[in-house]
């Protein structure tokens, strides 16, 4: 987990490389970027390097920048390093919502953990900032999910992050960096993580799952929009069976058979999500529902968006490259702003869900619109 092995994300990198090097690395930090590109990576290895005894410095290999620093990071040998590397180092905090398991308070305990409260961001990290290091070097608050810290919660930690005490660093880790309030964002240095390229996307996902066909690997590679974490999710919950359903239902899209399609579609949600709930039980039903929903609404755009390619001539980019069959009809069927309008009403529809439209009455319209025009 050397630092040189965070790639793709170089911006990020060499920021933090060159505040570093000029001893000038700020205490509190916002990574922001989508899920699974290597946010926690780099910020783990930014931990190693605070607390590793003997750092090392090396050339920087994965800059597009001729002028990037030079890559400092852990040496990998010593104690700190062997603790960090195992992920027991005492002097290295995760923060998440979780802990309100391991809270003092029962009341805080009995609470589903949706949340990073103000009582888990209290005594998880505001009172531990200001103990002395129990290696010595530095302590870090590593805080998954940022954007789940309650309003409450942020509030509470604005001081520690303006002025936290030398030897201690806070990063916060988020998807969805609108969701923190600009108070908490001024008082930290934003880190901007990209999507990474699919080509790398696949080539890594090819040495995980050796077992998977080439043609399934694409599929999983390109419809992660640049995430590993994403794309080994998927493959973990077997979601490409789940898009052969979604394709099939909208490759029979029938007035007369709308219902049925309907309960096929949140029968589906129900399948994406079926070990969610198991998993992570602080998830409401409600909220599994979306989540559901949300996988195949994307799953739609991806293949609506495959029949735009065709008749903007990029079939060499399909990502359904299976249902070549299908799209091909799809794209005679109907017009380019057609099918720019189906796009756009599905992304309605996400949105819907976001703000807590009942799920079957969302599909039932989505299904509706999408039906609209085709032969009963
Ligand atoms: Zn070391």
């Amino acid at each position: 987990m050397s630092l040189s092995n965070v790639k793709h994300q170089s911006r990020a990198q060499d920021m933090l490389q060159r505040a570093y090097a000029k001893d000038r690395l700020p205490h509190a930090y916002i990574f922001h970027g989508p899920d699974g590109v290597g946010k926690e990576t780099l910020a783990r290895g930014i931990s190693q390097l605070l607390l590793c005894d003997s750092p090392i410095e090396s050339e920087n290999e994965n800059s597009d920048d001729k002028t990037a620093p030079p890559v400092h990071s852990g040496c990998g040998n010593c104690e700190s390093c062997r603790l960090v590397l195992a992920e027991t180092h005492p002097d290295i905090h995760s923060v998440y919502r979780q802990l309100a398991r391991q809270h003092p308070k029962p009341e805080v305990r009995k609470r589903t953990a949706r949340d990073i409260g103000v009582d888990v961001i209290r005594h998880f990290l505001v009172d531990k900032v200001h103990l002395t290091p129990s290696r010595g070097k530095a302590k870090i608050f590593l805080v998954r999910e940022a954007d789940r810290i309650t309003r409450q919660a942020q509030n509470a930690l604005l001081k520690t992050l303006e002025e936290p005490p030398g030897t201690t660093y806070i990063i916060l880790l988020t998807a969805s960096i609108d969701r923190l309030l600009p108070t908490t964002q001024s008082r930290c240095q934003l880190v901007e993580f990209n999507a990474l390229p699919t080509p790398f996307v696949r080539e890594k996902l090819g040495t995980l799952y050796q077992q998977l066909t080439p043609q399934d690997l694409d599929w999983y590679a390109k419809n992660a929009s640049g995430s590993i974490g994403g794309a080994i999710e998927a493959i973990q919950r077997d979601r490409l069976p789940i898009a052969e359903r979604v394709i099939d239902t909208l490759s029979n899209l029938s007035e007369r058979k709308l219902a049925a399609l309907v309960k096929e579609w949140l029968n589906t949600s129900e399948s994406a999500t079926g070990t969610l709930r198991k998993e992570d039980p602080d998830i409401t039903d409600a909220e599994a529902k979306r989540i559901g929903l949300k996988i195949i609404f994307r799953i739609a755009a991806a293949y609506y968006a495959d029949a735009l390619r065709i008749k903007t001539g990029q079939s060499d980019d399909l990502i359904n490259t299976a249902h070549q069959a299908k799209l091909h009809t799809l794209a005679n069927a109907l017009n380019h702003d057609e099918i720019i309008d189906r796009i756009n009403r599905i992304a309605r529809a996400e949105n819907q869900l976001d703000r807590n439209i009942h799920a079957q009455l969302c599909v039932e319209t989505l299904l509706g619109d999408l039906t609209c025009g085709v032969p009963a």
